[in-house]
């Protein structure tokens, strides 16, 4: 698995079907053999950044 914000291979388990970016600070969740990121702000709430990505770039191959 492979972080498409920064490429990096970096990513760290913090839950069930949720990682973490080390290397750009976004949270992984996935479903469905889809990856949702999610970016945690200043003031800890998590805001969406599926939007940036195209369906190819967010599944999660094998
Ligand atoms: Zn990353």
């Amino acid at each position: 698995m492979r972080c498409p914000n920064c490429r990096s291979k970096n990513i760290g388990i913090i839950g069930p079907e949720q990682y973490y970016c080390w290397d750009c600070y976004i949270e992984l969740s996935v479903q469905n053999n889809m990856m949702h990121l999610h970016e945690v702000e200043m003031d800890g709430t998590l805001s969406s950044l599926d939007d940036l990505f195209s369906d190819e770039e967010r599944r999660v191959e094998g």
